[in-house]
């Protein structure tokens, strides 16, 4: 029978490169036919994101105008927040596409940026930033999650979606400042007793703008479990005026 498992493979990469003709992959933002040494994003549009360097002094001073926490002891962000960029066409595609694929690329694309320089660092689990049950199923999944995954593929770091839940089924941010942001978050996530055996956790999330969830979630974070470090994992951060 392995003729017919070879024919059938044969005739599969066939169909995959006759569709591909047919209907070739696009960049997600200026919808330019992509090269396989970039999946989502087309060349000219990899360049325009803007990387944020490791440990920059200005990643650090984005995420700290935002975030009362000083539990935070380390922040992983890749990209710079711009409006109508690239940036934010990856972002509304991981949110509202189900583009599962390139969650998990840019996930791995985090944890290998983590693991570049951090990689004897003792996080014993990922915690993706949860949704509402109404919502995931609704939308089908979470897109930290799908994140989250990608940085465990490279980093061995395990996720738990156990330990935060979110209770809440909370209005989407978009048009809220960050008062109204702080208000809507107030009181909608849930952590288990389970917080309490872990030393260091990471939180992931897809986007950091006004930093009113992260700070919502390291206060519940912390009632339970004062001494706890956290690490922030995010695709983007936006700057605030
Ligand atoms: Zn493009």
């Amino acid at each position: 029978m392995s003729w017919f498992y070879a024919l059938f493979g044969q005739i599969n990469i066939l169909l995959k490169a006759l569709f591909h003709l047919l209907y070739p992959d696009l960049c997600v933002h200026c919808k330019r036919e992509l090269t396989p040494k970039h999946p989502y994003l087309c060349y000219t549009c990899t360049m325009r994101l803007k990387l944020i360097k490791w440990q920059e002094k200005a990643a650090y001073n984005i995420v700290y105008q935002s975030i009362d926490s000083n539990q935070i002891i380390y922040i992983c962000a890749l990209y710079k927040f711009e409006e109508s960029a690239p940036i934010q066409t990856l972002l509304h595609e991981l949110k509202y596409r189900f583009n599962r694929n390139l969650g998990l690329y840019y996930g791995k694309e985090l944890g290998s940026q983590y693991a570049l320089e951090k990689s004897n660092d003792p996080i014993e689990i990922l915690v993706p930033v949860p949704i509402h049950a109404r919502k995931k199923f609704d939308r089908g999944y979470n897109q930290s999650e799908l994140l989250a995954k990608g940085i465990s593929t490279v980093t061995g770091i395990p996720i738990s979606t156990k330990v935060l839940k979110k209770i809440k089924n909370t209005k989407t941010q978009t048009q809220l400042n960050k008062k109204e942001r702080l208000l809507n978050t107030k009181g909608s996530f849930r952590v288990s007793e389970d917080i309490m055996k872990y030393k260091a956790i990471a939180i992931v999330d897809d986007v950091v703008t006004t930093g009113a969830t992260i700070n919502a979630i390291c206060e519940v974070l912390m009632e339970k479990n004062i001494n706890l470090q956290i690490t922030i994992f995010s695709l983007a951060l936006a700057q605030k005026e």
